[in-house]
């Protein structure tokens, strides 16, 4: 399973930024799980192959490259794009972004083809099948309704926080799947910006030690997501601190074959 998160942001030499100001993964160039920077930073052919999106929350970091990457296909579109999400999510979309005020109500246009998009309800505990992949969306804590996720292929799984507080039956949860080769968890903020992390539904690198302890997961890596921006170095050197020899940074851009 090839897993990449997309850039958002360029450096100084017009590189992409190893900062992820936004969020959204690509799997086998096929299947996106959320969509903050899809429409600006897929590259051919993922925008040619992509047509199932799974949303963790609606945030905006969350979603906002989602309207620009449907305008972008709408005339070419052989088939919906599809998107996956709990109920609470989908609300949330149709109320606050695909209203006409923001963007077009996609949802009540087509193409020569048929319709463009099509909501996709999923609920927690309930796996899915999405494009050739499996979905287990799992309940999380975050400000918002939010799911993480297990994803699998026949051959192995990896595990998604999403954006989150403490969690329990997320750890029980990946706790029982055997062949877990990845572990995506979130730490958005430095240890001096607790409270910030506490208001916001985020973990802080002390926070996701004591976490990690409910995590059985063997020698399964751990990769550390959704870093902002403003305090990465910060957060890095917490986290770099804590000792923790299965524990890395997921790189932006980089692909990983799980
Ligand atoms: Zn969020």
């Amino acid at each position: 399973m090839d897993f990449q998160l997309l850039p958002s942001s360029f450096d100084n030499n017009g590189c992409a930024s190893a900062r992820q100001h936004l969020t959204s993964f690509v799997i086998d160039d096929r299947v996106a799980v959320d969509a903050g920077s899809l429409g600006f930073a897929v590259n051919d052919i993922q925008r040619s192959r992509i047509r199932d999106v799974v949303l963790t929350h609606a945030h905006l970091d969350h979603i906002a490259g989602l309207p620009i990457f449907i305008d972008d296909l709408f005339s070419t579109l052989e088939e919906p794009v599809r998107i996956h999400a709990i109920k609470e999510v989908i609300d949330v979309l149709e109320r606050d972004v695909f209203n006409w005020s923001i963007y077009p109500r996609f949802s009540e246009l087509s193409n020569t083809h048929g319709p463009v998009i099509e909501y996709r309800v999923i609920k927690p505990g309930i796996d899915v099948r999405v494009a050739h992949l499996n979905f287990r969306p799992l309940k999380v804590s975050h400000k918002v309704p939010s799911t993480g996720f297990v994803i699998s292929n026949d051959a192995t799984a990896i595990a998604l926080s999403g954006d989150t507080a403490e969690m329990d039956e997320f750890w029980q949860q990946i706790n029982e799947i055997k062949n877990l080769a990845a572990l995506m968890v979130e730490c958005a903020f430095p240890n001096e910006l607790e409270q910030l992390a506490t208001a916001s539904c985020h973990m802080s690198p002390t926070r996701l030690a004591r976490e990690l302890e409910k995590f059985d997961g063997g020698g399964c890596p751990v990769y550390v997501i959704n870093l902002k921006p403003m305090y990465r170095e910060r957060t890095i050197a917490d986290i770099e601190a804590l000792s923790i020899d299965r524990l890395h940074i997921l790189n932006v851009g980089k692909i990983y074959t799980f």
